[in-house]
C-alpha cells in the first residue's frame, strides 16, 4: 500500500491511500485542481464537513465522477475495501480503515480515542493519526480560552500526549497528521511522542 500526504494540518487536509490500481482520497481540503492533475481518484471519502478537510469538495465534484462517500459502510473499491468507524469530533465525523496487501487506518479529527478507535489502531499496518497540540504548547499559543476548552474537549482534537498512549505498542508505522501551526511544534512532537510511547513516528 502506497500513502501520501498533499496537505496536513488546521489550514487543510487531503491524504492519498492506493493499492497499484486504486487510489482513495482521504478529505479535499487543498486545491481539487492540483490533486486531479496528478492523481486520478477512484473514491473520495470524507472524515467530516469542516472546511480544513472540504475545501476542494466542489470543483472536486466538478471534475471528478467518482464515488464521494462520508458515514459507517463497507464498501469495495477496486482491490481494496474500504470500512469506517465513527470518531468523536463536534460535528458527525468518521475515520476509515483501507485494506489491501495492507491494512491502512486513517483517523484525523476526534477529542478523545474511543474503544472502537483503538481497536482500530491495535490492528493497523499504517496509522495516520491526529497530533494537533501539544498539551503544554496550547497554553502558551494565541488562542482564546473558548478555543482552547474547546480544542482540549473530549470532542475536539487529539493531543500529542492522548496520541503518544494510544500508539503505545501498536504494531502499525505511524504518521502524525493535522498537525497545529499554533499550538504544536513538528520537532517537539517527535520528540515527546517517541519518548511517551516509545515508537518511531514519521509526521505528515
Ligand atoms: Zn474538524
Amino acid at each position: 500500500m502506497r500513502i501520501k500526504s498533499y496537505a496536513s494540518s488546521s489550514k487543510g487536509n487531503c491524504y492519498l491511500i492506493a493499492s497499484d490500481t486504486t487510489n482513495i482520497i482521504i478529505d479535499i481540503g487543498y486545491s481539487a485542481t492540483k490533486l486531479l492533475k496528478e492523481v486520478n481518484p477512484d473514491a473520495l471519502l470524507i472524515t467530516h464537513h469542516h472546511s480544513d478537510h472540504i475545501s476542494g469538495l466542489e470543483v472536486f465534484k466538478k471534475h471528478c465522477d467518482c464515488e464521494i462517500r462520508q458515514g459507517l459502510f463497507d464498501l469495495i473499491v477496486g482491490d481494496l475495501l474500504i470500512e469506517s468507524f465513527p470518531v468523536s469530533h463536534d460535528v458527525e465525523s468518521y475515520g476509515y480503515t483501507i485494506t489491501g496487501d495492507e491494512r491502512v487506518t486513517i483517523m484525523l479529527d476526534s477529542g478523545t480515542v474511543t474503544d472502537i478507535m483503538q481497536e482500530q489502531i491495535d490492528l493497523a499496518d499504517i496509522l495516520i493519526i491526529e497530533a494537533n497540540h501539544d498539551e503544554k504548547l496550547i497554553h502558551l499559543s494565541d488562542y482564546h480560552e473558548e478555543l482552547i476548552e474547546r480544542i482540549l474537549s473530549d470532542t475536539g482534537h487529539l493531543s500529542n500526549q492522548q496520541t503518544a498512549q494510544a500508539i503505545k505498542g501498536i504494531k502499525a508505522k505511524v504518521y502524525l497528521a493535522h498537525m497545529s501551526e499554533n499550538s504544536n511544534n513538528r520537532a517537539y512532537a517527535k520528540t515527546i511522542i517517541q519518548k511517551l510511547s516509545g515508537k518511531e513516528v514519521e509526521i505528515f
